[in-house]
């Protein structure tokens, strides 16, 4: 799998850094998970066009997740008379992203078929996608893909949870938001990440999902990770490509 990170802050613009977005290419498939402001843009940039996308993946209904979404899809008809993705949404969020979607565009016009997968709940394509609940809102929820004996965990918006250690348990990687440097409801900061994890076996942490404070700290928070965790941590940049 070749996982490029098109962004990483949280809901507050900071330079250089783009919304909430991943990109995750297999042999067969480009998935993308949450669609930020300015993930489009960015996903150009890796000279991957909203077209050739197939899949999106989404975490939960907060702008910073679906923002673009639309202009993904208006992006993709204008280029070929289509948008023909499959969203894969928590239970109950695709009527809330459809109203938003009419409120701001042409839905009607885009040929989309929506997917709820429940918590627990696992999808074969030509990776398998299995989604997992997180603490933020009610319906978010995260998504683990797994291909050929590897595994990639995408947590969206979470506290660190006892759910998010056993799903992460043993995998590749693990895309982690780390939004705040002090304890706030539904995020996560570094000292309750290094508690939750420090018995939890991953190959590699990389840490996204940034507000200004943390942005700003961003390498030496992570040193810190790695150092009381014992396992490389990387902070996140808009555009960087790690291979699993
Ligand atoms: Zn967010
Ligand atoms: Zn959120």
């Amino acid at each position: 799998m070749k996982i490029t990170l098109l962004g990483t802050s949280g809901g507050i613009p900071i330079t250089g850094r783009a919304q909430s977005g991943i990109l995750v290419e297999t042999s067969e498939n480009k998935i993308l998970l949450d669609c930020g402001m300015g993930i489009p843009l960015r996903s150009a940039e890796r000279g991957v066009m909203a077209e050739d996308i197939d899949i999106v993946c989404i975490t939960h209904e907060h702008l910073d997740h679906i923002q673009d979404l639309p202009s993904l899809t208006k992006a993709s008809w204008l280029r070929r008379d289509a948008a023909n993705y499959k969203i894969i949404t928590p239970p109950g969020l695709e009527e809330k992203l459809k109203k938003f979607w009419r409120s701001v565009d042409e839905y009607e016009r885009s040929d989309l078929e929506f997917e709820a997968l429940e918590p627990g709940e696992e999808l074969e394509e030509t990776a398998s996608i299995e989604a997992f609940q997180t603490e933020h809102t009610e319906i978010s929820q995260g998504y683990k893909l797994s291909i050929d004996g590897k595994s990639v965990v995408y947590t969206g918006d979470t506290e660190p949870s006892r759910i998010v250690t056993e799903v992460s348990k043993n995998v590749d990687l693990l895309i982690h938001e780390l939004s705040f440097l002090e304890r706030k409801e539904g995020h996560t900061n570094p000292q309750d990440f290094i508690s939750k994890f420090s018995d939890v076996k991953v190959d590699r942490f990389i840490m996204t999902h940034f507000y200004p404070e943390i942005a700003e700290r961003a390498e030496e928070i992570t040193d810190k990770i790695e150092k009381d965790i014992g396992t490389p941590t990387l902070p996140a940049d808009d555009l960087q490509t790690v291979y699993i």
